[in-house]
């Protein structure tokens, strides 16, 4: 009797708490309640993440366009206009292929990024799990500088590509693997004329010039001057597309840039190209 007497109480306990806490986050039923402005502030962060993500690529017309097109289907079947809507809507119906098919460079950095942000350097999930947390690599940043110093006074083109935690392995696989300490020296003999490894770029990480001769992805970005050739345009497009750094030093002019994040910064100092360099690894490694 006593037990039938404390198990009604506790469960009329129970589900006056577990009324208040729905009435909380769902206080009615039909208007706005606490989940549903959750909702859209997420979908707002996720809309703001996408559009930082195409801002300024070609991708951003495609996505404008495949947006109208979706703008006239919804006009023509609101009109009942049957036959325009069976053709756009066939177009639509395979949407999500062609979604992936035109961004699939913006899909791979997406998960990239959000792989990254989650596991790796200071993401939620390597500090629950302290054995993820890498360990921090010394990275000196001299050689790079002066050899990038000496090419640039020689006029030697050279493409230098940092990377942190991407996998760039089908970038190295274009070329050719070194997995050598990094040193001036061995840069500057890397991009000098006659060797047989100066076309394309070296790939420096933790320390290792990892791979020569890699090919990198050419931007589409229509705003790059039309003076930069493709090695210009190699250096912005792999930026665009991952989270690496580019130092572009150009054979015609000596001129030492910086592609990152989908732009270049051009015509730069040595102080500015090691700070640059520094900055982009100080997150996760002691760069010096
Ligand atoms: P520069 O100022 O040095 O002339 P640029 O931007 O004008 O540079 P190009 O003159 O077209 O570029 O440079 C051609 C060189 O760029 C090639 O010899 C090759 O080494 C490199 N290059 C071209 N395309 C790529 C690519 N997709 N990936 C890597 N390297 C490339
Ligand atoms: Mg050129």
């Amino acid at each position: 009797m006593l037990f039938l007497f404390y198990n009604k109480n506790y469960s009329d306990y129970k589900q006056k708490n577990y009324t208040m806490l729905f009435n909380l986050l769902y206080f009615d039923n039909q208007g706005l309640n606490f989940i549903r402005v959750v909702d859209m502030v997420l979908v707002g962060c996720l809309i703001y993440w996408v559009y930082r993500l195409i801002k300024g690529s070609t991708t951003v017309k495609m996505a404008s366009g495949f947006f109208i097109i979706y703008l006239f289907y919804l006009t023509f079947k609101a009109f009942k206009l049957k036959l325009l809507e069976t053709i756009l809507g066939k177009f639509i119906d395979i949407g999500p292929i062609i979604t992936i098919v035109i961004f699939q460079r913006e899909i791979r950095y997406f998960l990239s990024s959000m792989g990254k942000g989650l596991v790796f350097g200071k993401g939620i999930i390597t500090k629950m799990i302290p054995g993820l947390a890498r360990q921090k690599v010394e990275i000196d940043v001299t050689p790079v500088v002066k050899a990038v110093q000496a090419l640039g006074g020689s006029n030697t083109g050279a493409l230098i590509v940092f990377t942190k935690d991407v996998d760039l392995r089908h970038y190295e696989k274009s070329g050719d693997v070194i997995n050598a300490q990094v040193s001036a020296r061995l840069l500057i003999a890397i991009f000098n004329k006659y060797s047989p490894l100066h076309d394309g770029a070296v790939i420096i990480h933790s320390n290792k010039i990892v791979a020569a001769r890699c090919i990198l992805p050419v931007t589409e970005n229509p705003n790059i001057a039309a003076h930069f050739g493709l090695r210009h345009k190699a250096a912005v497009g792999l930026t665009e597309i991952t989270d690496t750094l580019v130092v572009i030093v150009s054979e015609e002019s000596g001129q030492i840039s910086i592609a990152r994040n989908g732009s270049m910064e051009n015509n730069l100092s040595a102080q500015e190209i090691r700070s640059a360099i520094k900055e982009y690894l100080s997150n996760d490694w002691h760069a010096a």
